[in-house]
């Protein structure tokens, strides 16, 4: 088995250097075991909370130790009764070509007409994400404003179609031009964060919904929520899902300087973790797979082609890197 391992804790960006990959022989399979032959690896923002060294909801990569990852790959031996050879199952041992796992540890992926990927993806953890936050966290109704940001990667890619289904307008913050265009395709007014301030880009924010903001669908922070927080509606809820514009912070950025805006507007703000929401999951996979598989959301990934380019496709995240889920691909 080949497998990343990460030999020091970054501050700032992390450099490619703190990638090592390593090679061992895996052992016979113990009672209970599955060993799995990865085909799509996912790297997600996230995974920078794991290489602080500190325990926040997730427990840190140990340096030396096998990374770990959302991964999609089939069973190529168990010794369980209930997870069989052929199947193709999703788990977390990802960051490694062949991974070896307690069989509880894996589900075998259900029988949707979907690529197998799309469970990393728009059916997996940050479509789960996208659906909590926008229905549980910021309660989104029919006919509200809605602005999403980061709006064309995994998790606002399906916020930003959600939100259109249920008949909101919809305003979408995001970088680069195709992504911008990507966005209008599927009818979200698009409007960019970057050369602008947060002034500027609250300027455009108002352009593309006069009528204010009901719900914020926060994923990155900084000037985003800046701007955000001036465009809001009385009554307006924020869905605070990620600050990505902070990971590599290496001081504590600012707050936003209008903050009291949640007081004028009597705004209510929620954090929230998709892993707490878990139980809802078959909802989430009734309600969304059947639409996925007929068409109905457009749904795009960014893909590099083999283990060793895992690290390049999750620092690529912090540099706009992908529209929609960025995977990495495995050979064979
Ligand atoms: P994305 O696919 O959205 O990838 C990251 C994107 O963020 C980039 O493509 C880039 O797009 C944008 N971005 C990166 N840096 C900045 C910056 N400094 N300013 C503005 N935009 C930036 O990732 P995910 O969909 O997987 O995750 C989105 C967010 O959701 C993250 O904050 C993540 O941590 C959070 N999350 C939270 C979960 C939870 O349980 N709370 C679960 C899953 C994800 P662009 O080119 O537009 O800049």
């Amino acid at each position: 088995s080949r497998y990343f391992t990460l030999t020091d804790y970054p501050t700032g960006l992390p450099r490619r250097e703190l990638f090592a990959l390593e090679t061992q022989e895996l052992p016979e399979l113990g009672p209970n075991e599955v060993r799995i032959r990865n085909h799509w690896l996912s790297v997600d923002p996230y995974m920078r909370g794991r290489m602080s060294g500190i325990r926040t909801y997730v427990t840190p990569f140990e340096l030396g130790k096998p990374m770990e990852g959302g991964a999609i790959g089939e069973v190529i031996e168990s010794t369980d009764a209930k997870v069989k050879v052929g199947d193709r199952v999703s788990h977390m041992g990802g960051w490694r070509d062949i991974a070896q796992l307690p069989a509880q540890g894996v589900t075998v992926l259900p029988d949707h007409d979907v690529p197998e990927q799309a469970y990393l993806g728009i059916l997996g953890m940050p479509g789960m994400t996208a659906w909590t936050g926008l229905n549980r966290i910021a309660e989104c109704k029919p006919g509200d404003n809605v602005l999403v940001s980061a709006a064309s990667g995994a998790v606002g890619s399906l916020a930003v179609q959600l939100a259109k289904a249920k008949g909101c307008h919809v305003i979408g913050i995001a970088g680069a031009a195709h992504k911008l265009a990507w966005l209008e395709s599927v009818g979200v007014e698009p409007v960019t964060y970057k050369d602008r301030t947060a002034g500027e880009l609250s300027d455009a924010i108002q352009l593309a919904s006069p009528e204010g903001i009901d719900v914020y669908f926060e994923n990155v922070g900084g000037i985003c929520l800046e701007a955000a927080l001036s465009q809001l509606n009385e009554g307006a809820r924020i869905a605070v899902c990620g600050m990505i514009d902070s990971y590599n912070a290496e001081k504590p950025a600012p707050g936003p300087s209008n903050l009291s805006q949640l007081v004028v507007r009597k705004a209510k703000m929620q954090g929230f973790i998709v892993a707490d929401h878990w139980s809802n999951y078959g909802y989430f996979l009734n309600e969304v797979a059947p639409q996925v598989a007929a068409g109905k959301f457009d749904y795009q990934e960014t893909v590099k082609e083999g283990l060793e380019s895992t690290p390049e496709a999750f620092l690529a995240l912090f540099e706009g890197g992908n529209t929609g889920k960025m995977l990495v691909k495995l050979e064979g």
